[in-house]
């Protein structure tokens, strides 16, 4: 048996960042990663996806962009580069191709058994990627069986799609970016809106995740919200990466041509069927985007920040003519479902009892009750920013910070 420290499991930038922090201190580990490092930007990701942060927050411990292009936005395949950058110059050691099958508690400590060998550790932090496994509801069960069905970590780009129709399930980051470039490529596409969080690409001359770093939006802390468990379950914020930086919304994207629908509620005998509250949910993401300015400005009228530019407000979403509540998926008219419905972490490897009701790990900042337990790369873990490639430093620090208190202690 193998033994050591800590260990880390998965080389993405969270596993990576926690390596830099652990290194600083001199605590001896490894990182252990199934694929190769970077591995989910090198398998997980359309070909035309490029970063909706933009490049300056491409951030991590003892790393900042240094191209000349800070307010670019990367392509997936730079993304990856830089993280194997990354690696190497941190002389992270990652173990590749090494996929931990099981962590387990003992009295001393934790038994990670991987598909290679058998490590103990008195301390493992987890950093497997929160967007692993896409959520696609129990629906697809119900559609038809000649419709193509795919997930957002399937899709490369619309060649792969049989022609005709799209309907998109889920107004995610993803499904905007994914419906705009079909539409692009002359594919019918039907987008099915939920629960949404509305983002102008810029706002008063600046990138709207600027204005969110500068105000200290984003490095609001878990333990000082006051609904944590809805801030951790909201979906990703509508923004797209671009060379001209514009802003692809659900005004935008109706305006092209993309028809919208309400959420998906239902299949019954071949038949889509939409919610009817459009309009009330184009209304609720229009107030938090009109609250979120109104904390913007009093910001920036605090600050005394005077960069030219007043106080905007966007026009409302527009509903159009009345969303079709049902889409007959027998017809013929739609051959493609994407199930942009979000992602969650396999952790199905971890045999350490620190679960909820609902199979996730409960944890408190990243601490999971499990003494020598931590976990990194999750939705507001520590901070809204957490899940950000420019969440882990900060993120990092902390959690190696208290990794390092329980090693002494231990
Ligand atoms: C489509 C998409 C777009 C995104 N865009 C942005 C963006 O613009 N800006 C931004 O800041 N963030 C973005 N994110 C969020 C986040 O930065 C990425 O999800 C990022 O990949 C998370 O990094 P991570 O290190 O936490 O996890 P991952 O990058 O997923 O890395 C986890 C690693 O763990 C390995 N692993 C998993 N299980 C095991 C196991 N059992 N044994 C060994 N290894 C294992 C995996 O192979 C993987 O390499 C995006 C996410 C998605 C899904």
């Amino acid at each position: 048996m193998l033994k050591t420290s800590t260990i880390v499991v998965g080389a993405g930038h969270s596993g990576l960042a926690m390596s830099r922090c652990l290194a600083d201190r001199s605590i001896d580990h490894v990182v252990l990663e199934r694929g190769e490092v970077a591995h989910s930007w090198r398998t997980q990701r359309w070909d035309s996806l490029r970063l909706l942060t933009p490049n300056w927050m491409t951030r991590l411990p003892g790393y900042a962009y240094r191209g000349d292009d800070p307010d670019g936005y990367l392509a997936a395949s730079d993304v990856a580069e830089l993280i194997e950058d990354y690696a190497k110059e941190s002389a992270a050691p990652v173990l590749a191709n090494t996929a931990v099958t099981s962590v387990r508690h003992t009295g001393r400590g934790y038994v990670v058994q991987t598909d290679q060998d058998t490590w103990r550790a008195k301390s493992v932090v987890l950093a497997p990627g929160a967007s692993t496994v896409p959520n696609v509801p129990a629906l697809q069960a119900s559609v038809p069986c000649r419709i193509t069905a795919l997930t957002p970590a399937e899709y490369r780009n619309p060649s792969q799609l049989p022609d005709g129709g799209v309907l998109v399930v889920g107004a995610s980051a993803s499904g905007i970016q994914i419906a705009a470039e079909l539409h692009r490529a002359d594919r019918p596409v039907t987008l099915a809106v939920g629960e949404h969080v509305r983002m102008p690409r810029t706002y008063r001359g600046k990138d709207i995740l600027w204005w969110m770093d500068a105000a200290g939006l984003l490095a609001e802390r878990y333990d000082q919200i006051p609904d944590l468990v809805r801030a951790r379950n909201l979906p990703s914020m509508l923004l797209v990466g671009s060379t001209n930086r514009a802003t692809v919304d659900l005004n935008s994207l109706s305006s092209l041509g993309v028809r919208l629908v309400g959420r998906m509620a239902g299949i019954r005998d071949g038949v889509a069927q939409f919610s009817g509250s459009l309009a009330n949910t184009f209304a609720l993401a229009d107030l938090k985007l009109g609250r979120l300015l109104d904390t913007i400005d009093a910001w920036a009228t605090e600050t005394g920040w005077d960069g030219g530019h007043p106080p905007r407000r966007f026009p409302p979403t527009a509903v159009a003519a009345p969303a079709p509540l049902t889409l007959d998926l027998r017809s013929g008219e739609i051959r493609t479902i994407l199930w942009a419905t979000g992602f969650r972490p396999d952790l199905s490897w971890l045999d350490v009892p620190v679960r909820d009701r609902k199979g996730r790990v409960r944890h408190d900042g990243g601490v999971t009750a499990s003494p020598g337990l931590y976990l990194m790369g999750m939705p507001f873990l520590r901070r809204r920013k957490s899940s950000f490639i420019d969440g882990a430093a900060a993120d990092a620090a902390d959690l190696s910070g208290h990794l390092a208190h329980y090693l002494h202690a231990n």
